[in-house]
């Protein structure tokens, strides 16, 4: 091992083994920094749910798969939902292998947006790093994480600096976005096309509000994600005109993009304060122009103008107007904004910097 080599353990959510979809933009971001870091020359070491690979071109990394019951998500429970945590669970067998390999290695990332990693922050002797995944929606998280980051900020990073506003923090947050690998996204430079829209199909998504626009245009929309909620997916079914939805089902990385990259622009429209925003900055890589709601993450990582437009939140009437105004962006400046703030490349420089300025150096 060279000086400047790290050993990093990077533990997975522990809702879904990862490629089933179920973590969401945690897995594409997991899977990028794997990439990342290995590039950058350190040892990586993955915990992760039973049935989990390693991505595609990271054999070099360790992975240890952990069997046990998925925990249920925290966005999918009732804001003062109190911790659970399933008998035969996953989470605490995957903290048992992550802490006993945090022994010896230099720092443990957590990626997992849980109770039980963050309260073992202040009481563990391992280097413990958390990348927070969610804005609130939890009483119990917001004020365990605003609690212990308080006490150790140096420890915490978020996506966004409007993810990190859910906080209370005493101190600026550390925002490290988010990174892709860009060779598995090939810009389309032809405008016309469907409009898209990508993600979970989970209420706090706003896929209605898509489909609204859609309808408003009597045009199509083509939808890419996983169904989390199947009765609010029929719902949104019923109340369009048949035929304005064509649904595309969950597909991996490779097709998405091939598919996306045909759309004329990406529709995005969160109801929750998005940490991040995934598929806004995959649709940018590809050359597609996004309009989405000024609302999260997606509101600091389009340019009004540039990369696609913002609107105001829940205003469907400007949504459908800006959709018009699609063709005044150029479609390679939408490329270009994710190769300068969003490669992997990038991403990993930022994580490895927030790491070697913070291991060992215990806030209190
Ligand atoms: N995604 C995918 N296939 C699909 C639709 C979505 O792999 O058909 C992935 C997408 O690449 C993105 C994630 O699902 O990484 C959604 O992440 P985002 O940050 O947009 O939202 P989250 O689900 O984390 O709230």
């Amino acid at each position: 091992m060279t000086n400047s080599q790290l050993e990093l353990v990077l533990v997975s959510t522990p809702i879904g083994h990862l490629g089933s979809g179920a973590g969401g933009g945690v897995e594409l971001t997991l899977s990028s920094l794997i990439k990342g870091l290995l590039d950058l020359g350190h040892k990586v070491i993955v915990v992760a749910p039973d049935g989990s690979d390693l991505p595609t071109g990271c054999a070099q990394a360790e992975i240890k798969t952990i069997k046990g019951i998925d925990q249920p998500s925290w966005q999918h429970q009732l804001v003062d939902a109190p911790v659970i945590i399933p008998n035969k669970g996953v989470l605490p067998r995957l903290w048992d292998e992550a802490l006993e390999l945090g022994k010896t290695a230099d720092a443990v990332l957590n990626f997992s947006y849980d109770w039980l990693p963050i309260w073992l922050t202040q009481h563990v002797q391992v280097d413990l790093f958390h990348l927070i995944s969610m804005g609130h929606v939890s009483h119990t998280m917001t004020s365990l994480i605003s609690e212990v980051a308080c006490l150790n900020p140096s420890r915490f990073a978020f996506h966004t600096q409007r993810q990190a506003q859910d906080y209370s923090l005493n101190s600026d947050p550390i925002v490290v976005g988010n990174g892709f690998d860009l060779g598995l996204y090939q810009v389309q430079l032809k405008e016309e096309g469907p409009i898209g829209w990508a993600g979970r199909i989970a209420p706090e998504k706003g896929l209605e509000d898509a489909v609204a626009v859609a309808a408003a245009l009597e045009d199509r929309l083509v939808v890419w994600g996983l169904i989390e909620d199947s009765d609010y997916a029929s719902a949104i079914e019923n109340s369009a005109p048949q035929g304005t939805i064509d649904w595309r089902g969950f597909l991996i990385t490779s097709e998405l993009q091939k598919q996306l990259g045909s759309c004329r622009v990406l529709l995005n429209t969160p109801k929750w304060n998005e940490a991040y925003g995934n598929v806004v900055v995959e649709a940018m890589a590809c050359g597609v122009p996004v309009i989405a709601y000024d609302r999260g993450g997606p509101g600091e990582l389009i340019t009004s103008g540039v990369t696609g437009w913002l609107v105001p939140p829940d205003d469907i009437r400007a949504m459908t107007s800006a959709v018009s105004r699609v063709e005044e962006i150029n479609r390679s400046a939408c490329r270009k904004w994710v190769e300068r703030f969003a490669s992997k490349e990038a991403f990993a420089k930022r994580v490895e910097s927030w790491i070697i300025k913070n291991i060992n150096n215990r806030d209190e």
